[in-house]
């Protein structure tokens, strides 16, 4: 290796992978969790009519204040919290790790959970503390996340509330617990709302270090890039410091503003994707071999037969349909492999390519 680039770039940097999204072209895409439906085609023509006349010569609005209102408005943010905006929640969780490292300090998450909160942690030279979740139904395991709290003391906690990439959502009481218990900051990653119906965002204020973090990505605009964080604002007033100047462009902050003045018709699309959901976790559980996880995200991780996810996986994509192969990422994910919910037709190919039946219509 060139020795400049051995020297100068950290070892922990050097042993890492770029972030791998595989090639989707014409394939059904069931690994990402996006939501499959597109906007009718009145609110197409009305989108790109707030569009005309944008000035693109001009910096946007640093703080994105239209959106921000659009924001509190169609999600019922709480009067008194702040709002900041990401460019994706995972800038968010940048500007976390930001605000915290210093030598020493660390991020402390559940495992399996979401791979970002670690990485980021690691770009940013904060350590990560994993403490696994109970093997069964991959619930919080209480007692080792309070032991882990007292012992290493994190700047920074995460919990995913639903949990990704199992799809479960933690007791709430024992996310009390932990916020209760914890010296840190705790950031509820509620990337997965749009499909359960438990919040923290209305709690925001009961506890001085908690915070919320949310996303368009899910809900139906992963393409705009927006994530927000709703929390205390001496805290978001600290975090907004880190923050890249004009982090949100302005096609985001005028098309997420008017989707969001429009947010019904996302509502009905997340009710269509959580009825579809419960279809094909029907369909799913009725294949031999198969076992999947109950979920409140728009996703379901399955376990296969042992030492058969790789072929699985490989033979759905010979079948036109991505999905995501959990095996070997972590012990508790051994033969797991994670489906998006698509559309009816989408689900459908899947469950015939694994073997099964579809559920029948109605
Ligand atoms: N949090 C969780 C739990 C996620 O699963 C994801 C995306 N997979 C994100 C945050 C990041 O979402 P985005 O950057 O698109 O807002």
């Amino acid at each position: 290796m060139n020795a400049r680039i051995e020297s100068l770039v950290r070892p922990e940097i050097r042993a890492l992978r770029a972030y791998q999204v595989p090639e989707s072209a014409g394939l059904i895409k069931l690994d990402a969790m996006e939501n499959p439906y597109t906007w009718p085609e009145a609110l197409q023509s009305e989108w790109l009519e707030t569009l005309r006349g944008l000035e693109l010569n001009r910096y946007p609005d640093p703080k994105g204040l239209v959106l921000q209102a659009a924001l509190r408005e169609a999600m019922a943010i709480p009067d008194e919290m702040g709002v900041l905006l990401g460019n994706g929640s995972d800038e968010l969780i940048q500007m976390l790790a930001l605000t915290l490292a210093q030598p020493g300090a660390k991020v402390l998450s559940v495992d399996p959970g979401f791979v970002m909160y670690r990485m980021i942690g690691l770009f940013a030279g904060m350590d990560y503390v994993g403490v696994p979740l109970q093997s069964e139904d991959f619930s919080l395991d209480l007692q080792a996340v309070l032991a882990a709290i007292e012992r290493e003391r994190p700047a920074l906690i995460y919990l995913a509330y639903p949990n990704n990439p199992t799809g479960n959502r933690f007791d709430a009481d024992d996310m009390v617990r932990i916020i209760e218990s914890a010296s840190g900051l705790v950031v509820v990653d509620e990337a997965y709302a749009p499909f359960t119906d438990a919040s923290f965002l209305g709690l925001v204020g009961d506890w001085n270090n908690l915070v919320v973090m949310r996303t368009l990505s899910k809900m139906g605009l992963a393409g705009l890039r927006l994530g927000y964080l709703v929390g205390p604002p001496a805290w978001l007033a600290e975090i907004d410091k880190v923050r890249l100047p004009y982090n949100i462009n302005v096609l985001t902050q005028v098309s997420a503003a008017f989707a969001l003045r429009h947010k019904a018709v996302f509502d009905a699309q997340a009710r269509a994707i959580r009825a579809e959901r419960s279809r094909l976790l029907e369909a799913l559980d009725s294949i031999p071999g198969l076992h999947p996880y109950p979920s409140e995200a728009n996703f379901i991780l399955t376990r296969v037969p042992a030492g058969r996810a790789g072929a699985i996986f490989a033979g759905l994509k010979q079948a036109g349909i991505l999905v995501k192969n959990l095996d070997g990422t972590h012990p508790l994910l051994a033969d797991c492999l994670r489906f998006t919910v698509g559309t009816p037709d989408e689900n459908a190919a899947l469950v015939r390519a694994l073997g099964g039946t579809p559920a029948r219509d109605g």
